[in-house]
């Protein structure tokens, strides 16, 4: 049996993420993804919980995002710069690391911007087999940046989901989403206005980006028995929904130590009552309680299911190698000689 050389941490590039996941199809990629983020959030208890530690500047917001189940160790970079897009960058950027607790040895460096979107994604797609109503075909997705197709495509494999209604302030952004999605089973409407987009739509995801308390969404355009995916207010100051939404709302979230401070309900009271998501996956708590109820998802994002997204690429990286060999870790014939170590080299550079 071949010992692996521990000393040597698998970077996983972005032509490599991209590869990986178009070898694995972008559906089974999300099924399984999905899968993963449910094994870890009905394991909840084991993690260590943070919210995630922000730096906040005028233009958005840099983060660190850790937990750990005790065996394993994992953080992401995560970035939120609203005006990047505007000079031709994203919004969100991320590279993430997976570490094993026994030794503190990194075993995987990864970028996390499209493994983000992915999670993000995944993870909507989970609340939303819980929280949407039954027999949910259509859905409205006002915002059609980069998560977007990641949305509708995510909603499609777990979910069935395949009426899709775009809307975005900008036509252009909804071109493309729906350049992107043709062929892959959608009936696509673009809509003239946000209101538009939610007529009929048993779910509507938001996914805009704007450093505000925006009002994608005001309460008359909310009927009842709908899902709300709300997915881009996910920062202090920085929220999707109208403060009335949210009172008539059956509210889900990650982890309300974070979500209160970044999510949809910091418009609201600090007690006010919300449901955990991992509650309603281990059956502590309801889900959906008829067809007339209004759920929301007030997603901001939570390390646990970065987490599950580094574990996940571990395992495929198992029998798809598609990584480089990063020597990232000083390895001294002798571990206490580390100056030894540069010395040596220094001799073999002179030679
Ligand atoms: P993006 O900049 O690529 O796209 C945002 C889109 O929103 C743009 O096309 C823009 O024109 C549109 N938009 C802005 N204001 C609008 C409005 N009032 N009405 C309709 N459309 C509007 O950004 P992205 O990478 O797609 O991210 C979208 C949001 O999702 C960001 O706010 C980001 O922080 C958030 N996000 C959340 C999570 C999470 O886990 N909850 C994860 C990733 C990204």
């Amino acid at each position: 049996m071949t010992i692996p050389n521990l000393n040597i941490v698998p970077f996983v590039s972005v032509e490599n993420m991209m590869k990986l996941v178009l070898e694995i199809g972008v559906d089974r990629f999300l099924t399984d993804l999905a899968a993963y983020i449910e094994e870890d959030f009905r394991r909840w208890d084991l993690f260590d919980k943070t919210p995630r530690v922000a730096s906040h500047s005028h233009d958005g917001v840099i983060e660190l995002m850790p937990t750990s189940d005790g065996q394993l160790y994992g953080f992401k970079y995560v970035n939120g710069h609203p005006k990047n897009m505007r000079e031709g960058r994203q919004t969100v950027t991320a590279f993430g690391v997976l570490a094993d607790v026994g030794s503190g040895y990194p075993m995987l460096l990864t970028e996390m911007t499209i493994l983000t979107a992915l999670r993000t994604a995944a993870t909507s797609a989970v609340a939303a087999k819980y929280l949407a109503p039954k027999g949910a075909d259509t859905m409205a997705i006002v915002g059609n940046g980069a998560q977007s197709e990641f949305q509708a495509t995510a909603f499609k494999a777990l979910l069935g989901i395949d009426r899709l209604r775009l809307y975005d302030i900008d036509g252009s952004a909804s071109r493309k989403c729906a350049a992107n999605l043709k062929g892959q089973g959608f009936d696509i409407t673009i809509c003239k206005t946000a209101q538009e987009a939610v007529e009929g739509a048993h779910i509507i995801t938001t996914v805009t980006a704007d450093k505000q308390y925006a009002m994608i969404l005001t309460d008359n355009m909310v009927g009842t028995g709908v899902h709300i995916n709300a997915v881009g207010g996910d920062c202090p100051g920085k929220t999707e929904l109208h403060r009335d939404i949210l009172l008539r709302s059956h509210i889900v979230v990650e982890y309300p130590p974070q979500t209160r401070v970044e999510g949809e309900i910091q418009q609201l009271a600090a007690d006010h009552p919300v449901t955990e998501l991992w509650q309603v996956m281990t059956g502590k708590a309801p889900g959906r309680d008829d067809q007339r109820q209004i759920t929301l998802f007030d997603s901001v994002g939570f390390a646990i299911e970065d987490f599950s997204a580094l574990r996940y690429v571990r395992d495929q990286l198992r029998t798809i190698p598609r990584y480089d060999e990063l020597d990232l870790l000083a390895d001294p014939d002798e571990p206490r000689d580390l100056f030894g170590m540069l010395l040596r080299q220094a001799t073999k550079q002179t030679a």
